[in-house]
């Protein structure tokens, strides 16, 4: 799965939500967050955010973001 990170809080660009073929992204509190169960890990959202906030889960030190990103788009 891709984790949207802290790159992403307070700034909500959309352009990773409209090219998301799955629709896998939801609001978090104050940042957009991705659907690990729905993310089919095509990598088409990572190049399109401005913010550089999108990382594969393969990155190092992903875990807590990892979490934030199932916590929030659980309660959809
Ligand atoms: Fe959507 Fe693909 Fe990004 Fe996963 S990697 S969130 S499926 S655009």
């Amino acid at each position: 799965t891709y984790v949207v990170t802290d790159a992403c809080i307070r700034c909500k660009y959309t352009d990773c939500v409209e090219v998301c073929p799955v629709d896998c992204f939801y609001e978090g509190e104050n940042m957009l967050v991705i659907n690990p169960s729905e993310c089919i890990d095509c990598g088409v959202c990572e190049p399109e955010c401005p913010a550089e906030a999108i990382l594969p889960d393969t990155e190092p030190d992903l875990e807590k973001w990892l979490e934030v990103n199932t916590k929030y788009s659980a309660e959809w």
